[in-house]
């Protein structure tokens, strides 16, 4: 039995309506597969994947079609952070989530991955203004 819960369930849930955000070394990665008009600039400033028929642009009848190259968010959802706390915790939009593990190494990921979107979009929209 596959160990990974998404697989196990064959769950899809973050990728219908996806609201997740890129890093710009995300980007690089799924360009340099050749992939294009997949991202978009939501109103924060913040990379975006795009999505098509309400459902993540990569997204296939088989799951996700970049899965060895997915973002990083979509690698350690559920895990979230939390902003008002600034914890990391799991998004309970995740029907499984309690089957993922808050382990430290995860959360020091996602810190670094929410640090660099945030610091990324800053430098945006100083070069917008
Ligand atoms: S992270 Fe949760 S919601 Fe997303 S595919 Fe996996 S099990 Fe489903
Ligand atoms: S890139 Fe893959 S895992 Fe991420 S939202 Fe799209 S289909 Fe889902």
């Amino acid at each position: 039995m596959a160990s990974n819960p998404c697989r196990r369930y064959g769950c899809t849930v973050c990728c219908i309506d996806s609201k997740m955000t890129l890093t710009e070394a995300d980007v690089s990665v799924l360009e340099s597969a050749g992939f294009t008009d997949f991202v978009r600039l939501n109103t924060r400033g913040d990379l975006e994947l795009k999505n098509r028929g309400g459902r993540c642009v990569f997204l296939t009848e088989a799951g996700c079609g970049v899965y060895e190259i997915r973002p990083e968010g979509c690698r350690l959802f559920p895990l979230v952070l939390d902003m008002q706390s600034d914890r990391v915790v799991r998004d309970e939009y995740c029907p499984h989530w309690r089957e993922f593990p808050i382990d430290a190494a995860g959360a020091d990921r996602l810190r670094r991955s929410v640090e660099l979107e945030t610091a990324e979009a800053e430098r945006r929209q100083r070069n917008r203004g």
